[in-house]
């Protein structure tokens, strides 16, 4: 799904909502008209708070729009769970030379494995991301402080590991909401979407997958994968062998959005 236009705002859908049900009271409506303006307000809000492109509750950037050029970015998500898959991961990429830009998160960046990989990610050329400290299936729930300071220790640890300061952020579950808004504008992230979801843990075979990429495939595109997932080093080579052939070139997400991926700090040698 693209944008929402631009009136299609949280805000606006509220406001339209009772201003209906006002008009509702002066006409004596029936009650199911209530019911039905709600209804419809309720879709609009799901939608919005479910897909990251809609820009509902907060700009997002999920693609390079009307992009002339075949190029496209690749994201991997939730590292650092598994760091062995995350090594081979790694290998593939080196190999083929690409770029892509890893979202991590917090909690597991903890142990020994976890941080000779993220500053393996680092050192190789590739982005790292913040995608949250919990990633916990209540994340939608916190208050924008609590989301603040979730963001902003693992901000701190990608510091402490990689002397990087991250300025893309990627919500967890890519759900949006009014508090994760707030939190993400007061710290001043960037929110990086993406406009082709792999579904690399739901579909279970990499040819599945392959097919699936290449009916959807467009020009600007950002993908979402996950490094966990088991067979992403059988389907990795796959999958870069055709965008080859094809004659896409993968770059950075900074590089297609033309972002800066980290802050700069300043240097105490100027
Ligand atoms: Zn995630």
């Amino acid at each position: 799904m693209g944008p929402f236009p631009k009136y299609l705002t949280f805000r606006n859908v509220l406001v339209g909502m009772f201003s209906i049900w006002a008009i509702g009271i002066i006409l004596k409506l029936a009650w199911w008209w209530y019911l039905l303006v709600f209804m419809v307000a309720l879709t609009i809000s799901y939608l919005g708070t479910t897909q990251i492109g809609s820009n509902f509750h907060m700009p997002a950037f999920c693609n390079l729009a009307n992009c002339k050029n075949k190029v496209i970015a690749i994201t991997f998500d939730d590292g650092v769970s598994k760091p062995e898959q995350s090594e081979k991961v790694l290998d593939i990429l080196k190999q083929y030379n690409i770029p892509a830009t890893f979202f991590c998160i917090g909690k597991n960046l903890v142990d020994e494995t976890q941080i000779k990989v993220l500053k393996r990610i680092d050192t190789e050329g590739h982005i790292i991301g913040n995608h949250s400290y919990s990633h916990s299936a209540f994340y939608d729930f916190y208050s924008s402080n609590k989301i603040e300071k979730d963001t902003l220790k693992t901000d701190r640890l990608i510091e402490q590991y990689t002397g990087k300061k991250p300025l893309f952020y990627r919500p967890p579950y890519g759900i949006t909401t009014p508090n994760i808004a707030k939190a993400i504008n007061r710290i001043g992230h960037k929110t990086i979407g993406w406009s082709l979801r792999s579904l690399d843990t739901v579909i279970k075979d990499p040819n599945t997958l392959i097919n699936r990429i290449k009916h959807k495939l467009k020009n600007g595109d950002i993908l979402l994968f996950h490094d966990h997932v088991s067979y992403m080093p059988a389907f990795l080579p796959l999958f870069l062998e055709y965008i080859l052939k094809e004659g896409y070139m993968i770059i950075g997400v900074d590089e297609l959005l033309d972002l800066r991926p980290y802050e700069q700090l300043h240097s105490a040698s100027l």
